[in-house]
């Protein structure tokens, strides 16, 4: 059996949620289709959450621009809308539920069991679709199944628990060729919605895969495949046919938001391919990822990982930085789940390149600020070039102005401000 993951951007239309179809209808083997939340949606309902949660009064206008989104979509793939009503006023019901209800201390919490219903829901509009047109297929509620911890917004899934728990549900017989189910979310053993934080529905496709022993993963996105630079920012980029685990692990690390950090290693472990191809242009094949040579010959690829911010810190007594002083950085950082791209540290001071997180910022300098000195940029962009040249550096950086640069054999680094 294959798994194939569709992001939100390929089903954010009646149309998208057609093509779907075509390319999963011309498939012979056996399926699991991962689903993201339709379009922008995981964005709409994190309103919904931050009114819920602050108790602001706009809570039911943002839930109804959720209602009015799908309902739109689902107008335009039924003409009988009899055979969808029951199941998507049941996801309607149960979220109008929570948000009449009074929100709990937890924001986290709140996230989750809000912000889930968006894959819920588009899991159900493509299940059914895929059921209208003749086809057999089933809706397998992932929550069920798919088990973590309670970190609500970034669950940590617990393979073993799972592992039995989605062979059962994902029972392939005769009549069961094919699955729909949804990306990003999970549920705890105690029946509480978590998320595996934003993106992560690649990963939650990598997980099936690796648990069913699927033969290979496909994402399928709106990009003919891994490209050497983000062809939003660059022109004459080119796709890269194959490259391996590692290449690919590295690439997600720098920045590369085509693949999310966490998919390949699932795969990596049972050695299955991951294929990145294009909904838009299914024919094409798009790029292979799989235990292959790492090639030596491949392109340079250059990553712009934007929205980060550099700080520095000193300590306020002038002691050096020493091995102590850091232990209790880093625990002050993954206390805020601060995301690390790059350290750079002198005897005196200590360098950080980390995602800027708006709700967490302010506290995390804080409580950074008993003990040092704080500086930071916000506005920085790191740039990450693979497989450098003299001349791709000077093309891409010779002009700016450099905060902090690191290589290595393969890869250089440099903290740049945005302009
Ligand atoms: N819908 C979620 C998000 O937008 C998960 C995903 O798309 O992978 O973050
Ligand atoms: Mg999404």
């Amino acid at each position: 059996m294959k798994v194939f993951k569709f992001g939100g951007a390929s089903v954010r239309s009646a149309q998208g949620v057609k093509n779907l179809y075509n390319i999963i209808a011309a498939e012979k083997d056996n399926l699991v289709i991962v689903v993201s939340a339709m379009g922008k949606m995981t964005n709409a309902l994190e309103l919904v959450v931050n009114s819920f949660y602050n108790r602001k009064p706009d809570v039911m206008r943002n839930f109804e621009a959720v209602k009015i989104y799908h309902n739109q979509i689902i107008d335009n793939l039924f003409t009988d809308k009899s055979i969808i009503e029951a199941y998507i006023n049941e996801h309607y019901n149960n979220l109008q539920l929570i948000l009449e209800g009074e929100p709990t201390t937890n924001y986290d919490f709140e996230y989750d069991r809000i912000v889930s219903f968006g894959e819920l829901l588009s899991t159900t509009i493509v299940n059914t679709y895929i059921l209208s047109q003749e086809n057999q297929s089933k809706w397998v509620d992932i929550r069920k199944c798919l088990i973590t911890d309670d970190n609500f917004r970034e669950g940590n899934v617990d393979i073993n628990l799972s592992k039995a728990l989605v062979k059962k549900a994902f029972n392939f017989s005769e009549h069961n060729k094919c699955f729909v189910t949804q990306g990003f979310i999970a549920g705890t053993l105690t029946k509480q919605t978590t998320t595996l934080g934003r993106e992560g529905s690649d990963y939650s496709a990598a997980i099936l895969a690796n648990l069913l022993n699927a033969t290979s993963l496909t994402i399928w996105k709106d990009v003919p495949g891994v490209m050497n630079a983000d062809p939003k920012l660059y022109k004459d980029v080119t796709i890269i046919p194959q490259m391996s685990y590692n290449e690919a692990i590295e690439l997600s690390y720098c920045g590369a938001s085509v693949i999310h950090p966490k998919t390949v290693k699932p795969l990596q472990n049972k050695n299955i391919p991951l294929n990145v191809r294009s909904f838009i242009e299914p024919t094409l094949k798009g790029s292979l990822i799989c235990h292959c040579e790492e090639k030596l010959d491949m392109p340079p690829i250059y990553i712009n990982k934007a929205n980060q911010v550099l700080l520095t810190l000193k300590p306020r007594d002038f002691s050096f930085i020493a091995e102590e002083r850091l232990s209790k950085i880093f625990s002050i950082l993954a206390a805020y789940r601060v995301k690390v791209s790059l350290i750079q540290m002198s005897a005196i001071s200590f360098s950080l390149c980390i995602d800027y997180n708006k709700v967490h910022f302010n506290a995390l300098i804080n409580s950074l600020k008993t003990e040092y000195k704080v500086l930071y940029n916000t506005d920085v962009e790191l740039i990450s070039i693979r497989h450098y040249t003299k001349e791709i550096v000077e093309q891409l950086v010779g002009q700016k102005v450099v905060f902090v640069e690191q290589r290595n054999r393969t890869t250089a680094r440099f903290v740049v401000p945005v302009q």
